[in-house]
């Protein structure tokens, strides 16, 4: 960084590899798959897989190969999955690189068998069944070919199938429990057709910490690694995880203004009594929903919750701090969001007045921010 940088996200290292310990913990021990799509669901992809290795996690995936390709040119050596292809993907990057692909179409089988003649070398393979999402994955006519090619496949050494996985609508528990009937089905069709899957998955985060029936040998996370909930009515700390991401900025600015100054774009914050405005250089560029104005949301700032004023702009947004003037100065730490058990403001509390999810906060922080590992 040549210039010092406004925007820090601090990832801890130790709360993902405590929160990757904890969900080994719930489930026996068994395999745990960290999911670091999405720029590591916006803590850095490379910090985040290493991190989760380091908290035992036994395989790290991402949605596309670019990502997982990404990781490997970033030294990541952890066995890596992906699932998420376009007509025309490659396969032979991920041969040579010893990534696992998500085989969801009888195409995908061919494509990917295409490539381990053109290297040489067998391509390890993980079956994506749809057993009800209706997303990404076999449908259930498909899967009688696809398993049959597969396993075929296999005898002849072009591939190797490592697991087969599926992913739950999180519709609630009949919902959920008639996903695992299917995708019991799925997987014994697979052993029927001659295949010994080593890695059976299902639950990703919110399955993990409520349907230990649906764990298999492997569950599937993302947001808890990161310390979040995967549910609205329950927070991390009720979860026994701990948020990774700590999002800092600094005070850039500060102004005493009088009564009725009305603050950034359309004045539609006017300040009642005169107070101290303080300039933080943070914007929706930057991944910090506009709506939030008006809002109710705050930072804090030398330790004291101080209210968000005024629309926020691309690049900044302001803060009064009339209370706590007299203590700050310039360069002041400001902490956006962040482990809430510390006294900061929680990620949960900004989705919520967006009427979102935690982790479509987490994904939207841009590229200005700095990604830090601590
Ligand atoms: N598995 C798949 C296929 C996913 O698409 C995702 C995320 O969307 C996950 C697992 C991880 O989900 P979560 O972050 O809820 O644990």
């Amino acid at each position: 960084m040549r210039t010092g940088s406004m925007r820090v996200a601090d990832i801890s290292v130790s709360a993902i590899r405590k929160n990757v310990r904890r969900v080994s913990d719930l489930t026996g021990g068994g395999n745990v798959i960290v999911v670091v799509k999405a720029c590591g669901y916006g803590h850095d992809a490379a910090i985040a897989a290493s991190a989760a290795m380091a908290g035992g996690a036994t395989m790290i995936a991402t949605a596309d190969l670019e990502e997982a390709l990404q990781l490997r040119e970033r030294g990541i050596d952890a066995p890596l999955l992906c699932w998420l292809h376009g007509p025309r993907v490659d396969f032979v990057p991920a041969i040579e690189q010893s990534i696992d692909i998500g085989v969801a179409h009888l195409r995908q089988l061919e494509a990917l068998a295409g490539a381990a003649r053109a290297t040489g070398r067998p391509a390890t393979l993980q079956f994506k069944i749809d057993t009800g999402l209706s997303r990404n994955g076999a449908a259930r006519e498909e899967w009688d070919e696809l398993f049959r090619r597969g396993a075929e496949l296999e005898r002849e050494g072009l591939v190797h199938v490592r697991g087969i996985f599926s992913h739950l609508a999180n519709a609630g528990e009949e919902a959920d429990l008639a996903q695992g009937a299917k995708f019991d089905e799925a997987v014994a069709l697979l052993r029927a057709a001659g295949c010994e899957p080593a890695m059976i998955h299902l639950a990703a985060s919110a399955a993990t910490f409520t349907r230990p029936e649906l764990y298999y040998n492997t569950v599937r996370v993302g947001v808890a690694a990161f310390g979040l909930s995967p549910f609205v009515e329950k927070n991390s700390a009720q979860l026994g995880l701990t948020p990774a991401m700590t999002l800092r900025s600094e005070v850039v600015a500060l102004r005493g203004v009088p009564a009725g100054t009305g603050v950034s774009y359309g004045f539609n914050h006017v300040c009642e009594v005169a107070t101290t405005l303080a300039l933080v250089p943070v914007g929706y560029a930057d991944g910090m929903p506009r709506a939030l104005n008006g809002s109710g949301a705050w930072v804090t700032i030398a330790d004291e919750r101080c209210p968000i004023v005024g629309r926020i702009g691309m690049d900044q947004f302001i803060v009064d701090v009339g209370p706590i003037a007299g203590r700050i100065d310039l360069g002041a730490p400001v902490v956006l969001f962040g482990d809430p058990e510390r006294g900061y403001p929680s990620i949960d509390n900004w989705a919520r007045l967006m009427r979102t999810i935690n982790y479509e906060i987490l994904v939207g922080i841009g590229p200005r921010v700095l990604r830090r590992a601590v």
